[in-house]
């Protein structure tokens, strides 16, 4: 737990939420700043900051726990569809350095995400990648 996180302050309940389920690893609850009604948050309990840093048993509850919160998020406010969204470091829009998922429920032409800045490789270089990843794991 870290005291000056803001997310582990909300575990500790040290800071109001409205938590919509929990369990021994993970904890879920809804966003103050959401980009749809009913955008919810699911974080570890334990304080880790990045994804790859997280213990392999909590990531598998976080796994377990997100599609049936998504299910009910979206059944609940009516949407169609929704987006999962999990920020890590600054400059990929991490403001709250405690792993959590977003889970954003969307509808036709709500306009929440308007920009999917899609690229293309030179030649050979999206095979030459794959090598080097697959090398490192
Ligand atoms: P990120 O930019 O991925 O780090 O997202 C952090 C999210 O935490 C934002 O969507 C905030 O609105 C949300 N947030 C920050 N403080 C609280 C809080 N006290 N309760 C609920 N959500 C929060
Ligand atoms: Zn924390």
């Amino acid at each position: 737990m870290s005291d000056d996180c803001i997310f582990c302050r909300i575990v500790e309940g040290k800071i109001p939420s409205c938590k919509v389920c929990q369990d021994e690893l993970t904890l879920a609850f809804l966003d103050i700043g959401p980009l749809s009604e009913g955008h919810c948050l699911l974080i570890p309990r334990q304080h880790y900051a990045r994804l790859d840093e997280c213990p392999a048993a909590t990531l598998a509850a976080l796994g377990r726990n997100l599609g049936p919160l998504a299910r009910a998020v979206v059944d609940v406010v009516g949407a169609e569809g929704y987006n999962v969204l999990n920020n890590n470091d600054r400059c990929a829009g991490q403001l709250v350095e405690h792993i959590h998922f977003h889970i954003i429920p969307r509808n036709p032409g709500d306009g929440v995400f308007t920009q999917w800045p899609a690229g293309e490789y030179p030649e050979g270089r999206i095979e030459q990648l794959a090598e080097n990843i697959k090398k490192l794991l």
